[in-house]
């Protein structure tokens, strides 16, 4: 019996290996363009008619190609990227396995021109179907011009498969947002049957991401840094205000080249745990860049999937990079392309009319806990100065001085205030309006501020319990007339699960019997006239919550107190209370979102105003 294997011809192998390579216009385009950054291109201009159906033309600058290599260039496994299997570990190119070209000239025709810079005439070739049917000198101008036609031609069952115009376009569109991210510093420009879709000028990162996802963002744009041994990180994350609940604008990108990376997006995620709800997507736009030899960018064909050596590091400085910035920039949207960082916080109002120079009456130490020896935490506030004011004391007990109630319907809130740790430069000249006693609003440098004022009080209780579990030194103010709480199996339980916790922080509960617990004492900054009611919605809010994982039940356990013992809307706040809640805002890590997730601050630009009073 005669044998029956045989080698493939070039062409069909070509095929192929196009159907990994090629699966639509958009493949085209990236292979194309990618080929021209590698060439050190500085200026790519892309025409697309019909979605890249009938038409795809690629030109740059770049450095073009000799006569031979010309040819070359269209031959399977031909690349002037690489040599041996050693540089695999050391690509910093977008390509390297010398297949593009070969593949799409098997599945089209394809009509290329190029030219180096010191030569005098340049290379025209035409290849159909990986058939070549023209090489002849032609006269261009320097770098390289693609044309690919009737993609597919060959390949009927590729053709059908190709979706709409409409979906195809926006595959092309992704593959470019893709390269021209990272590759910011060249100009690109796209045109689909004629018309302008982006046209890029070299520019910044902020500028980049801007003029691919429009103004909106801008604002939003928080940035990151970080500079290890194994990794340099940078680029942007949004505001957890610009979150959406769908994918698209989260970027990663590795020396220059995006990549999927779900275990890294995870980490953001986390980052923004408590800032945001669950269901949103920040928007990233992270690069990192690590020695070559740490990765593998080769596992995926398409090459988008990339194995880091040091990932779970990797992770925890990614983590870290996202919590700093976020931190570090959280009070209010910056407004200059170039003020990365620029923040609003509010000012005393600039006339002085009336207004005395400040005096600044503050005791950087002092110390409401002092007389409990707990240490008090400074916070540095968005502005980079030190908010010397000590929040804590905003709800502390009662001491000798300066007490006063704020009247409920159905409770009394104790605060007082030391003259010590008012920061008169703040107070003087500021005008808060407490608006449907619900929302404080206040004016501030770019317009009106509206706050929140049970989500800011919230924030600030959040934040405090949180240091105290952390630091496990909350200070129990006993009760004259201790409180009985008697509960169902369930609710007991829960109790008994979290009463260790709650301790902590500065709750004196004990169990008394069966289903019975007596509340002895309770923090200090809270209100003690409601013990009872807060532990009993404390444990209602938790029952929503998850509290298997340690870390998280205390967590859950300082949003649920945080919630149960803030102050309530329709709570009238004097000028002082509501200045104080401000102040104390502003000394947050995270002043803009409540624990769960939802604004405390919200600012109406002054042109906002100004254009409605048109
Ligand atoms: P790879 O990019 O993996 O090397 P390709 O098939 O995409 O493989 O390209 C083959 C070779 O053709 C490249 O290595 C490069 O030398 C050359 N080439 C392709 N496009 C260009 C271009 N726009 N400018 C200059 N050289 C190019
Ligand atoms: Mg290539």
């Amino acid at each position: 019996m005669a044998d029956i294997i045989r080698l493939l011809s070039d062409s069909v192998a070509n095929q192929i290996a196009a159907g990994e390579v090629i699966q639509r216009p958009a493949s085209v385009i990236k292979e194309l363009v990618e080929n021209a950054i590698d060439a050190e291109s500085t200026k790519i201009i892309i025409h697309v008619k019909d979605a890249g159906r009938t038409l795809i033309q690629v030109s740059d600058n770049g450095k073009g190609m000799s006569p031979t290599d010309a040819r070359m260039a269209f031959e399977r496994h031909a690349t002037s990227k690489i040599n041996s299997a050693a540089d695999l570990f050391a690509i910093k190119t977008m390509g390297f396995r010398g297949e593009a070209l070969a593949s799409i000239a098997s599945v089209a025709e394809v009509e290329m021109k190029t030219r180096r810079h010191n030569d005098e005439l340049g290379t025209f070739i035409h290849i159909s179907g990986s058939e070549l049917i023209t090489q002849e000198t032609a006269s261009t101008s320097a770098g390289t011009t693609f044309l690919v036609k009737n993609l597919f031609f060959n390949v009927p069952a590729r053709r059908k498969f190709l979706k709409t115009n409409t979906t195809e376009l926006k595959h092309i569109i992704t593959e470019i947002q893709r390269v021209a991210l990272p590759n910011h510093n060249i100009s690109f420009s796209l045109y689909h049957n004629e018309t302008p879709v982006y046209e890029l000028n070299a520019e910044n990162l902020r500028k980049r991401i801007v003029n691919i996802f429009g103004k909106n963002v801008n604002q939003s744009l928080i940035p990151i840094q970080s500079d290890t041994h194994l990794v340099k990180l940078n680029g942007f994350v949004g505001q957890p205000k610009y979150a959406r609940k769908t994918f698209g604008e989260q970027f990663f990108f590795v020396n220059g080249r995006y990549m999927k990376h779900p275990f890294f997006h995870r980490a953001v995620m986390q980052a923004y745990d408590k800032i945001l709800p669950h269901d949103m997507i920040p928007a990233y736009f992270i690069m990192f860049e690590v020695d070559p030899a740490t990765i593998d960018i080769n596992i995926h064909p398409t090459k988008t999937e990339i194995k880091f050596e040091n990932e779970s590091m990797l992770w925890q400085l990614l983590g870290a990079a996202i919590r700093e910035g976020l931190g570090k920039f959280n009070v209010a949207p910056s407004i200059d392309f170039d003020q990365e960082g620029s923040i609003d916080i509010p000012i005393a109002p600039k006339s002085t009319d009336g207004i005395q120079q400040p005096t600044l009456s503050i005791d950087p130490d002092y110390n409401p806990f002092e007389s409990h020896k707990t240490k008090a935490t400074h916070y540095t506030d968005s502005s980079g100065h030190k908010n010397t004011e000590n929040w804590e004391s905003l709800y502390s007990e009662n001491t000798e001085n300066n007490q006063f109630l704020i009247q409920t319907e159905n409770e009394a809130v104790q605060a007082n205030f030391t003259d010590t740790n008012i920061n008169t430069s703040l107070e003087q000249g500021r005008n808060i309006l407490l608006f449907k006693n619900k929302y404080l609003l206040t004016p501030v440098k770019s317009g009106l501020m509206i706050i929140d004022q049970r989500r800011a009080h919230q924030r600030i209780l959040y934040e405090q319990l949180m240091i105290i579990l952390t630091n496990e030194e909350g200070v129990c103010q006993q009760l004259l007339f201790p409180q009985t709480l008697e509960m169902n199996k369930a609710d007991s339980t829960l109790l008994n699960s979290i009463i260790e916790d709650l301790n902590i922080i500065g709750f004196d509960i004990r169990e008394f019997g069966p289903d019975t617990f007596i509340i002895n004492g309770i923090p200090g900054f809270l209100d003690h006239s409601n013990a009872k009611s807060i532990i009993e919605s404390t444990l209602e809010d938790l029952k929503s919550g998850n509290l298997n994982i340690k870390e998280k039940a205390r967590e859950q356990i300082a949003i649920s107190l945080a919630a149960a013992s803030s102050i309530k809307y329709g709570q009238h706040l004097s000028q002082d209370e509501a200045g104080r809640l401000i102040d104390s805002l502003f000394a947050c890590q995270t002043p803009n979102y409540s624990p769960t997730g939802k604004t405390i601050i919200e600012i109406i630009q002054l042109d906002e105003i100004e254009r409605k009073m048109k």
